[in-house]
């Protein structure tokens, strides 16, 4: 789950972390007292949608201007008039895709003297399965071209569970990030309180981008984006009221609520499948006889009959699905329940796209004759290569 930047920043706050006075405004009418509240004489005005690469990025709405989503204020008019130009248009960034997102809402903040900007991100290190920062005297706008052109300047140090953030792991990201005199004293406290933070709140990212070197020679986080782990939010109740759900794709809210794993992908084939595994194994073989998949549901080891319809029904909402992939291994589910399922939806939903269907496990002859006899326009596939032949074929065919 992802948050806005004004609340990680509000979460890192909670833990001590450094960050600028800013106030969160959902509508015009909020601004003037946000402002006024704010001491200048910089304030930054901060498009909050859940894409990074905001302060490159434009807006569709030529009358937004196209200075970005995030811009530097230096009077009080100007940050009204920032705030005009960006509530409830669509900020196009590298990481939105070509339509953009709509800007719901702002942060306004007071602006920093920043003398240096530098990159610390913070991720779980699945080859050493430890928490690792990664940091950079590269900060900004550009670490993507950093990490691509010059890997050197980036240093990765994990750190060991059982002692935490330690002096020596303090003075290797210190002397990565260039840091000394009273930035290096904030160092000290800053990264253990981001791993307290990381840890303790169940992040799987945090991305502090820039985190800079003040003027004043102080730290302080300038941008942050926080992502959790969805199946640690039980514990996270705080985190869990955060969710803006405007920011994510209806389809996804509607499959969380099923507890189905729904991914959007922008192919063609829509897929059902149970289990990640069987789910790669459909989209590569999708690939392999040369079309792309538009989603893929996974329906988890026990559905039910409705759970199978809800699938469905939701793989079907996309516009870009020419033809539907059946791919279910009956295990715990019985093949006949995926057919009963099956069937419900496509009369339901009166599907108007070629249907795949191949079913193998527990009950799978059954699972056939009830798809065979329902009268329904569904194609019957015996394994994996030949019903991802088949649905290719028939979408090509289409
Ligand atoms: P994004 O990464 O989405 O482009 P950032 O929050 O990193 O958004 O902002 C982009 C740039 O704007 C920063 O690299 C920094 O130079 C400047 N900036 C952001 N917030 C402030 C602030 N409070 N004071 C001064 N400059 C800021
Ligand atoms: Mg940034």
């Amino acid at each position: 789950m992802n948050i806005h930047e004004y609340q990680a920043k509000a979460v890192l706050k909670s833990f001590g972390a450094p960050v600028a006075d800013g106030v969160p405004v959902l509508s015009l009418d909020d601004v003037q007292k946000a402002v006024d509240s704010l001491p200048g004489p910089l304030w930054v005005v901060k498009s909050q949608i859940h894409a990074g690469g905001r302060g490159k990025g434009k807006f569709v709405e030529a009358e937004a201007g196209e200075k970005g989503g995030v811009r530097l204020a230096f009077s009080k008019e100007d940050v009204m008039t920032y705030a005009k130009q960006m509530l409830g248009n669509h900020l196009v960034t590298a990481q939105t895709g070509a339509d953009g997102k709509q800007v719901n809402r702002l942060y306004i903040e007071d602006g920093a003297d920043i003398d240096r900007e530098l990159y610390l991100s913070m991720l779980v290190d699945r080859s050493t399965s430890r928490v690792a920062f990664m940091v950079s005297t590269e900060g900004g706008m550009d670490i993507e071209q950093v990490a691509h052109d010059t890997p050197e300047k980036i240093l990765t140090l994990s750190i060991d569970p059982e002692t935490g953030v330690t002096d020596a792991d303090i003075a290797k990201l210190n002397e990565a990030l260039k840091l000394e005199g009273t930035a290096a004293e904030d160092g000290k406290t800053l990264f253990p309180i981001l791993y307290k933070a990381f840890t303790e709140k169940d992040m799987s990212l945090l991305e502090v981008n820039p985190l800079i070197v003040m003027e004043n020679g102080h730290l302080r986080v300038l941008d942050a984006k926080v992502s959790f782990d969805g199946n640690a939010l039980f514990r996270h109740p705080d985190i869990v009221d955060l969710r803006d759900k405007t920011e994510e794709d209806e389809k996804e809210i509607e499959a969380s609520e099923w507890d189905l794993a729904y991914i959007a992908l922008d192919g063609t084939i829509g897929c059902m499948v149970n289990g990640a595994g069987l789910a790669m194994a459909t989209m590569d073989i999708i690939k392999l006889y040369g079309e792309e998949p538009a989603n893929f549901c996974d329906v988890g080891g026990g559905a039910g009959k409705e759970k199978v319809a809800a699938a469905f029904k939701i793989i079907m909402k996309d516009p870009n699905v020419k033809g539907i992939l059946v791919n279910i291994f009956g295990g715990i589910m019985k093949c006949d329940v995926i057919a009963e399922g099956v069937i419900a939806a496509v009369k339901e939903t009166n599907l108007a796209v070629p249907l795949v269907v191949r079913l193998e496990g527990t009950n799978v002859d059954l699972g056939k004759k009830i798809i065979a006899e329902s009268g329904l326009n569904v194609i019957p596939a015996d394994d994996l290569d030949d019903a991802a032949q088949k649905i290719v074929n028939a979408v090509k065919g289409a």
